[in-house]
């Protein structure tokens, strides 16, 4: 399997050439023809897995594929992660492959094509009225299970309740504790499971 293979646009391709990234890793190798496929995926795996670029890859393009780019506001990929830490790192991910695009993003702010941040910060947003979530059509919630442990469920609901229907989801989780599932169940459209 090769990135090739993924039929990524020419400026993507030179990007991931870039960071010396020869071969997908296991989970890219499953993730992304699935991603991809416009499927939702349960993904279990840990960090280290290169699971970031497995739905930071797939976010651009399905960004890059939307008409109309520049007419709407808010983002059009929303990325939850349990911590500032961990947003800051997806955030460092992705602009490596965004840059060609030119695509706005922010870690924490709103007037961009992509959001990264953590679940609280996502409904401090909202609540301000600060980010406008109806553009919003790809969805990552990273770490899944960590973000349950560190209490955020009520928020990731209410996100999640926030985005159309019509979304794409990704979840993330290095286990599958029963809540986990439950959300899941409830969150994701006939997911596909990959495990590494
Ligand atoms: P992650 O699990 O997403 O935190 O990624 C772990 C590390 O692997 C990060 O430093 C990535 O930049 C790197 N990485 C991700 N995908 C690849 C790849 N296909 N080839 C080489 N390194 C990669």
């Amino acid at each position: 399997k090769n990135f090739v293979d993924c039929g990524f646009h020419v400026p993507l391709m030179n990007a991931i050439a870039k960071q010396g990234y020869e071969k997908p890793t296991t989970i890219q190798c499953q993730a992304l023809p699935i991603v991809l496929s416009v499927r939702d995926v349960i993904g279990i795996a840990k960090t280290g897995s290169g699971k970031t670029a497995a739905f930071v890859l797939p976010m651009i393009v399905h960004i890059m594929d939307q008409p109309e780019l520049e007419k709407e506001e808010g983002p059009i990929g929303v990325v939850c992660a349990p911590t500032r830490k961990l947003a800051h790192q997806i955030y460092l991910e992705a602009k490596k492959f965004a840059k060609p695009y030119n695509l706005r993003f922010k870690e924490l702010k709103a007037g961009c094509e992509i959001v990264i941040a953590t679940p609280g910060r996502l409904i401090d947003l909202l609540k301000m009225k600060a980010l406008k979530m109806f553009r919003a059509t790809y969805l990552v919630l990273d770490e899944a299970d960590r973000m349950f442990d560190l209490g955020f469920e009520p928020q990731i609901r209410s996100i999640v309740g926030q985005i159309r229907p019509d979304r794409q989801t990704l979840l993330f989780s290095a286990t599958m504790p029963y809540k986990v599932e439950c959300l899941a169940r409830e969150t994701l459209n006939d997911p596909i499971r990959v495990t590494v």
